[in-house]
């Protein structure tokens, strides 16, 4: 809730580890000496909101309150979360050490549980976009929400690696491959490291994402050199990353349960990968060690001893702490073991701010919902397409004049294009959230000469459409709810609105609402277009960005597209033929051309160069206004098609005898962007042929923000780019 800005020393801190001018490992070392074995065996314990009142975390010391899915105050607005943080916060600091409490809540897309969020895309959306930068200010933008609504820790990101598309996580893991996961912990750095900070969890360790059938909770057999090197490597990057906390998975490594998986926990995370933040359980799961209902004291001393250290109860805590502090009594759980997980859990609280600062930090509620942050969400959206078919250039539409048609169950339905974790744990179709759904999307991008025409099951579309767009696929789940063990192809309703769409006889768009790739082959040959949307969250404008050319796609597939759901599991390297392979994605300058070369004019960059590839690089920009530079955004013909922290970028894709457009903005940590740099117009020649490559350069002084810098673009002519 609190920000980290370190605060001034107070005269009047009447104990050390009161002082925030001591550094954070002696006040703890000093906290703990003075904590009672209630003090210490409290601040483990993790009540759901529902099932606590802010008078028992005064009398049982308990450390923590969550919000499972969709648990929420009544209002459900900023303000009514903020209030009743400050609540349990009150009760918290009525105890006699006036240890603070914090709140942790499933901000998995955005802060998807308070109503007016907006509604990022769901991670497999995000690793389409190849993205990490992107990534990185979506943590920051998610941070702020957080914080608007006075929370202070978020149980994400979710770094499983899916490689099962059956399981019902699909959707929240960034994809199969582990590298590509690692790369987007880049959001624990947005999360965590701004203005407002917000604690994160990876979750969930280890072997989630490879449970034999893609069961949810169930169990990975591997061995333990494929675990090591499928499943830990994005747990690596995240505590490299600085993540504070990480969630215990409910699923078992070759039939033992994680959550007493000591070798997992203590050997391999806090002793070889250095995990020095705190482990959380994941929900009541403690209470499945032995396969039966109820907590017994025999699981809670198996799972603090194999290493947790936080414990999500959540229902019944009371059963629960009093077995944990019977199994201190009787010497089952060593005293060393219960002061390291409170060292781990209070480093994590005085690291917050949370001993200067522990109420709600009401300055950033302005940011929940906010313009900028929309507009980002539809940056993502439009980066985290997958165009998967193009016949005949059907895409991008056009513009100007006709009548287009648009059908299907997800077209006019945001709670459809957010799917689970969206104020409701399993998310519901429906008018859920505030925000754009893709038909009016579609309806904004058309314009006033384009007419369309819209009907849920497809019925009125005839001839005279120009082309017709069905906005089709997979209502919301979440968790074991979604396991698809039977597959996942289209419901009969989606496969009425094809036949009626094909009956018309006008090409036919498909726009693929799913967190999963479905089962499509055979199917797609009657398709004109495919564009995978993945669950693109509250802007559905940005489909319609993709759709009408506004921006070129560079979405690539997060995870192999199956031939079929009974080939599962298939991940790239397995030796099996998907439909499309792992990191396929066309874009529309991949398409042959149709259209003559526009005759505009342009700054012919060289002759002989066939232009297929053309590489961008500028020096290195310096933030004169002191926060330090953060990235630079590339531009193509006004469209973002990167963010990198490095000072080039490699084009690909460019056809000959046509005309870009570059430019480049520089942006700095504290969010400012500069004004963009001079524009690069670049001809292409209309080859065949090689050159010796050529260089335009230009500079620019007029950063708005105090950059300052050269940019220069170099085409390298080099036909393999
Ligand atoms: C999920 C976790 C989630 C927790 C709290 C569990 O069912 O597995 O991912 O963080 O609930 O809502």
């Amino acid at each position: 809730a609190g920000t980290v800005a370190a605060p001034a020393p107070s005269a009047a801190a009447a104990l050390p580890y009161q002082d925030p001018a001591l550094p954070v490992a002696d006040r703890v070392t000093d906290l703990l000496s003075r904590m009672s074995v209630d003090d210490k065996v409290g601040q483990m314990v993790q009540a759901e909101r529902a099932k606590v009142s802010p008078a028992q975390l005064t009398q049982y010391r308990l450390g923590s309150v969550l919000s499972g899915g969709g648990s929420a105050p009544s209002p459900n607005t900023p303000a009514g979360w903020a209030d009743m943080y400050d609540a349990y916060q009150r009760g918290a600091l009525a105890t006699p050490l006036q240890i603070p409490m914090i709140y942790g809540i499933d901000a998995v897309h955005g802060n998807n549980n308070v109503y007016g969020s907006t509604i990022f895309p769901h991670n497999i959306g995000l690793g389409a976009t190849r993205d990490p930068g992107l990534v990185e200010r979506i943590g920051r933008a998610t941070a702020d929400e957080v914080t608007g609504a006075g929370l202070d820790w978020t149980f994400a990101p979710c770094v499983c690696v899916a490689r099962d598309d059956r399981w019902g996580r699909t959707y929240e893991s960034f994809g199969e491959d582990p590298a590509l996961v690692s790369a987007m912990t880049s959001v624990i750095a947005g999360l965590q490291d701004g203005p407002a900070p917000v604690l994160a969890t990876a979750k969930h360790y280890l072997g989630d994402g490879g449970t034999t059938g893609g069961v949810d909770q169930g169990n990975t057999a591997l061995s333990e050199a494929e675990l090591r090197a499928i499943h830990l490597p994005p747990f690596r990057a995240a505590i490299e990353r600085g993540a504070g906390s990480v969630m215990i998975s409910f699923s078992s490594w070759n039939g033992l349960k994680l959550h007493a998986h000591k070798y997992l926990i203590t050997d391999v995370l806090k002793g070889e990968l250095g995990f020095t933040g705190f482990t959380v359980s994941d929900w009541a799961a403690v209470d499945q060690l032995d396969g039966r209902l109820g907590f017994t004291q025999a699981e809670v001393v198996t799972a603090v001893n194999a290493g947790l250290d936080m414990l999500m109860v959540p229902e019944d805590w009371q059963t629960f702490l009093g077995y944990l502090r019977a199994a201190v009594s009787a010497g089952q759980i060593p005293m060393s073991r219960i002061d390291d997980a409170n060292r781990r859990i209070l480093t994590k609280k005085f690291e917050l701010g949370l001993f200067e600062k522990p109420y709600a930090d009401r300055s950033y509620a302005a940011t929940v919902g906010s313009a900028a942050h929309r507009a980002l969400a539809r940056e993502a959206v439009r980066e985290s397409q997958v165009l998967l078919k193009n016949r005949g250039n059907v895409l991008p539409l056009a513009k100007t004049g006709g009548k287009i048609f648009v059908a299907g169950k997800s077209a006019d339905d945001i709670g459809n294009q957010s799917g689970g974790w969206t104020l409701s744990w399993q998310g519901a179709s429906g008018n859920t959230v505030p925000g754009t759904t893709i038909l009016q999307g579609i309806r904004a991008a058309a314009g006033s000469g384009t007419t369309v025409t819209y009907s849920r099951d497809g019925s009125g579309v005839d001839g005279t459409y120009r082309a017709a767009v069905a906005v089709i696929g997979e209502t919301p789940y979440a968790e074991g709810e979604g396991d698809r063990p039977g597959g996942f192809g289209l419901d009969s309703a989606d496969q009425a609105v094809l036949t009626r769409l094909r009956a018309a006889g006008v090409p036919v768009i498909v726009v693929l609402v799913s967190g999963r790739p479905l089962d499509i082959a055979g199917q797609i040959d009657g398709w004109d277009a495919l564009l995978a949307a993945w669950l693109p969250g509250s802007e559905g404008a940005g489909v319609a960005d993709v759709l009408f050319g506004d921006y070129t796609p560079t979405g690539r597939l997060p995870v192999t597209w199956p031939a079929s759901a009974s080939q599962e599991p298939v991940n790239t390297g397995d030796g099996k033929t998907g439909l499309f392979a792992y990191g396929y994605g066309l874009s529309y300058a991949d398409q042959p051309a149709d259209t003559a070369a526009p005759s505009v004019p342009g700054t012919p960059v060289a002759s002989a160069v066939t232009a297929t590839g053309a590489s961008l690089s500028w020096t290195a920009s310096t933030d004169t206004g002191g926060s330090g530079l953060d990235g630079y955004d590339v531009y193509r013909d006004g469209t973002l098609i990167a963010s990198t922290t490095g000072t080039g970028y490699a084009v690909s894709g460019l056809t000959a005898a046509t005309r870009y457009v570059f430019t480049v903005v520089a942006r700095d940590k504290a969010g400012n962007r500069s004004a963009p740099s001079a524009a690069l117009t670049v001809t292409t020649p209309a080859g065949p042929g090689d050159g010796a490559g050529c260089r335009v350069g230009w500079s620019t002084n007029d950063w708005s923000t105090g950059f300052t810098g050269t940019v220069t673009v170099t085409n390298t002519g080099s036909a393999a780019l």
